[in-house]
């Protein structure tokens, strides 16, 4: 079928700093796509620009049909919080809110009544096994189980894709298999796209695909150059 998202010759410059220099990439619904490749590379800002953040100096971002990279930023603004999630390294949660507050905080914001968003966000605690801690403050819980309550964060307005960078990079090993595990399960039970920057190979091989960015140019993983 049709990709959900799709970059073409997608170029966006800093200053003179060009960071991407050419992005063709398309993302199907349920598909774990890693983002990989060196510090630098290029990998943030592909992302940025396919979730609406950044507006590519060329080429087109379309996603579900639309020209994202067409919309103004209001626009943008609007289709992030009703068909994109965010998952970040670090610092996502509100410390003031409980976790049962955090995951509803993106439903209260597109406007669900207040009982509503709670109910939903406590369904969504349970799907992660994060019901007991629903009272608590972010601080009060480990990395791990603040990660995996921002992917229920991320899924609580039902996104068609999330984007996460380096949402495993603060945690250990065990801790960073659960969150995985989370992503495994909304896009196995929900259909969701995930996009996953990471440099790790150990996340990667919990995607259904791999990308890999060198020096601002998108390439498949078998078109790497060998080491010399
Ligand atoms: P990666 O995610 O692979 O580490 P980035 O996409 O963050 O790479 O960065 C690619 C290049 O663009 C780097 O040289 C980085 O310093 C530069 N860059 C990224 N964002 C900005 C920005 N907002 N302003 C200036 N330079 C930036
Ligand atoms: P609002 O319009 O409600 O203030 P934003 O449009 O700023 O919300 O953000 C919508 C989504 O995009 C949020 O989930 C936020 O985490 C993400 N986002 C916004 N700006 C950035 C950014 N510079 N880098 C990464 N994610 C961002």
């Amino acid at each position: 079928g049709a990709p959900l998202l799709q970059a073409s010759g997608v170029r966006k410059a800093f200053g003179k700093t060009r960071a991407l220099k050419q992005a063709d990439v398309q993302i199907h619904a349920g598909e774990i796509v890693a983002v990989m490749g060196p510090s630098g590379s290029g990998k943030s800002t592909l992302l940025h620009c396919l979730a609406g953040i950044l507006v590519p100096d060329e080429g087109a971002v379309v996603y579900d049909g639309r020209r994202v990279d067409r919309l103004d930023e209001e626009q943008r603004s609007a289709l992030r919080r009703t068909d994109f999630g965010f998952v970040f390294q670090f610092g996502q949660l509100l410390g003031e809110l409980t976790v049962l507050e955090n995951v509803a905080l993106p439903l209260l914001l597109n406007g669900v009544k207040r009982g509503e968003a709670m109910a939903r966000a406590g369904q969504w605690l349970e799907t992660f096994g994060l019901i007991e801690l629903g009272r608590r403050r972010p601080h009060e819980v480990s990395g791990g189980q603040a990660q995996r309550t921002a992917i229920a964060r991320a899924m609580a307005t039902s996104p068609k894709v999330i984007f996460a960078d380096e949402p495993t990079g603060s945690l250990d090993s065990a801790a960073g298999l659960l969150v995985l595990d989370s992503f495994t399960s909304v896009a196995q039970s929900h259909g969701v796209a995930i996009v996953l920057v990471t440099h790790e190979s150990r996340v990667a091989a919990y995607a259904t695909r791999t990308i890999v960015v060198r020096d601002g140019v998108v390439a498949t993983p078998t078109a790497v150059e060998p080491s010399r």
